[in-house]
């Protein structure tokens, strides 16, 4: 199956419930490792984010993920404000052109989104940021891009959930979280937790769809 525009900007309300839903425990994954605010930071994001597509008339897949980048950009301020706009942003622009989202198109909207995070942040794999759920997330979507797209999100949510987890043991070497040293080992990355829960309800969305 493929998601229409439409289809799109219905996913990514879905995105921002959820997001909104789990503030309570990004907040204590972000307390557990930082200043606890990332939880209150990604709930004013989805609900600008929301303001923005409930009344839009879907034009393509871009608009919907790049609608959603800028309101997160725009509304969240600091430096996840700035990343995670960076991922709709970079990631919608890279499906441009494309009637429908498809398992091809994740994989390029991924990689794009990973990419502009590096490039923006400066992380790098193992630093314990979001980058540990999206970039393995990204990699097993490049190796499904030919599935339909409901298989390629089941293989790629599973993939950033097990980047997250494996993100407890790293070491935080960004944010607040780099002057924890050892005592952040055992607790995951609050923005890696957000990447997997965005993946989890884009694939809740895609079978519920079908
Ligand atoms: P802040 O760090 O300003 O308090 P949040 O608490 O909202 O912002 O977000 C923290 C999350 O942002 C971290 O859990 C991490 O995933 C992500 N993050 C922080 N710095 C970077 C970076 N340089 N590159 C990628 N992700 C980052
Ligand atoms: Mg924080």
């Amino acid at each position: 199956m493929e998601l229409k525009p439409n289809q799109v900007r219905l996913m990514m309300l879905q995105v921002a419930d959820a997001i909104i839903v789990a503030e309570p425990m990004l907040s204590q994954a972000d307390r557990d490792l930082g200043d606890g605010d990332h939880g209150l930071g990604m709930k004013r994001g989805m609900e600008a984010v929301k303001a923005q597509l409930e009344p839009m008339e879907a034009a393509s897949v871009e608009q919907v993920f790049v609608a959603t980048g800028t309101a997160m950009m725009t509304s969240m301020g600091g430096a996840s404000g700035a990343l995670f706009g960076t991922v709709y942003r970079a990631g919608g622009k890279a499906v441009a052109g494309r009637e429908v989202l498809d398992a091809e198109g994740l994989a390029l909207f991924l990689q794009a989104a990973l990419e502009g995070v590096m490039k923006r942040g400066g992380a790098k794999p193992g630093d314990k940021t979001m980058i540990d759920a999206l970039a393995p997330a990204a990699e097993k979507a490049k190796e499904v891009s030919g599935l339909p797209l409901e298989e390629a999100l089941v293989a790629v949510a599973a993939a950033a959930e097990a980047g997250k987890e494996a993100s407890k043991a790293m070491i935080a070497q960004f944010g607040r979280a780099k002057t924890l040293g050892e005592a952040c080992i055992g607790f995951p990355d609050a923005g890696a937790c957000s990447v997997t829960i965005m993946l989890q309800t884009m694939l809740s969305f895609v079978k519920a769809a079908d």
